[in-house]
Order: C-alpha cells, then sequence, then structure tokens
C-alpha cells in the first residue's frame, strides 16, 4: 500500500481537497460517530464563545475548553453523519427550555455536540475534540478547513478585546454557512439525521433547568 498510497496522494492537486470519512469518538471509545465525504466547503469551523456552550464544557469536561473560552466545533450536514457504534449509550441534555440540545456519550458523559432544538434546521455541530486523530490519513486542516469564526464572542463572560479583533470573521463565514445550509435543506438533509426521527429526538432530553428559571444563560446556544 505504501508505494500506491504515495503516488496517489502525490498526484492529488492542491485545491482539489479529497473527501474524507471522518471519524469521532467518546473518551472510552463507546460511542463513535463517522462524518462523511467531508472537505473544507463542506465543513464550517468555528469556536462559539456563548455562556451555555462555556457553562456545559465546565460541567461536562472543561477541557473542552479552548485558551480563550470557547468550544470549537464543526458544522456539517446531518445527513453527513452517522453512529457507528454505541447508538443505544447516545444521551441528549439541554440546559434552559430553549436553549441547544446537547449530544453525548451517556457511556463516560463525553460531549459529542449539538444541534438545535428543531429538527428542521439542517446542520449538526461536531465538537472538533471528539475527532479520531489517531485514524485521520491527512491534516485535521485539510479536512475540515481552517477556524472561520468565533461566535457568540459579544455574550462571552470575558476576553472581549481577543474577541472583537474577529468580528469580521463573522460575514465570511455566514456567507460560507448560509449557501450550504440552504443546499442541505433544499436536498432533505434535516429528514436525515440520525440524532432525530421524524421531527423529534431520538432519545428523551434530559432536562438540566427548573420548570420555572426563563433566560437562564442568556443568549446565544443557550
Ligand atoms: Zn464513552
Ligand atoms: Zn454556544
Amino acid at each position: 500500500m505504501g508505494t500506491a498510497a504515495h503516488s496517489t496522494a502525490y498526484n492529488v492537486p492542491v485545491t482539489t481537497p479529497t473527501p474524507t470519512d471522518l471519524e469521532l469518538r467518546c473518551h472510552c471509545g463507546g460511542v463513535q460517530l463517522l462524518a462523511a465525504n467531508v472537505t473544507p466547503a463542506v465543513a464550517n469551523r468555528i469556536v462559539c464563545h456563548c455562556a451555555g456552550c462555556r457553562a456545559f464544557a465546565e460541567r461536562m469536561d472543561a477541557r473542552d475548553l479552548d485558551a480563550l473560552g470557547g468550544v470549537e466545533r464543526m458544522q456539517v450536514s446531518p445527513a453527513a453523519l452517522h453512529i457507528t457504534r454505541g447508538a443505544d449509550a447516545l444521551a441528549c441534555m439541554q440546559q434552559s427550555p430553549r436553549g441547544a440540545l446537547r449530544w453525548i456519550a451517556r457511556c463516560c458523559g463525553t460531549p459529542l455536540g449539538l444541534t438545535l432544538r428543531s429538527a428542521r434546521v439542517p446542520f449538526v455541530g461536531l465538537d472538533v475534540k471528539r475527532v479520531d486523530l489517531d485514524r485521520l490519513v491527512r491534516p485535521l486542516d485539510d479536512v475540515i478547513g481552517p477556524l472561520r469564526a468565533r461566535v457568540n464572542g459579544t455574550f462571552a463572560r470575558s476576553e472581549r478585546p481577543a474577541l472583537r479583533a474577529d468580528t469580521r470573521s463573522l460575514l465570511s463565514m455566514l456567507a460560507h454557512l448560509a449557501p450550504l445550509t440552504l443546499r442541505w435543506w433544499w436536498r432533505g438533509d434535516q429528514r436525515r439525521s440520525p440524532f432525530f426521527d421524524k421531527g423529534r429526538p431520538v432519545v428523551e432530553v434530559e432536562t438540566l433547568y427548573e420548570a420555572r428559571e426563563p433566560k437562564l444563560l442568556g443568549r446565544g446556544c443557550r
């Protein structure tokens, strides 16, 4: 394989990224996901700085926070995502009544990513830290592209100056994500999510809030 792999690799023009299957796993390996045929063109790599994402990381595993206190995610089509192992260990949590659905591996309590509450919005935000780098055949940047923006920085609790410098990237990120999301929606990808069945989450959503606690975490993913 060595020689063939080399000659193939050298023939690939750098301008045409090879679609790559990305494997993701929880810490214990009980739950494994596969994002199929990923290229930088169909992935949107961001860091979310909302108070909700930070609070969830602090609750589950603070190592998921980067140096600026955000959580790195890649947004892909839900139809590209497959649960390849441990579907029965999948769990879902919500921190506020209108907050995002945060998908985790129950086996070891590892966050996997999030979706919006509504299955009609066709994207999943997978935690980049869950990518199984040992099984990656090319550099992660070549597969999911560079970090496009730090989002919800306005709502971050600190590090405002560092984040403000990056707000211009928000527009170019949206210019990338909006047509992608529209294409996925047009194709009906929202009906092919492993996290939803007929518009409802595939597991019971565990609520982490009191019934009467509105606006618990302010704006952002919540
Ligand atoms: Zn696990
Ligand atoms: Zn967030």
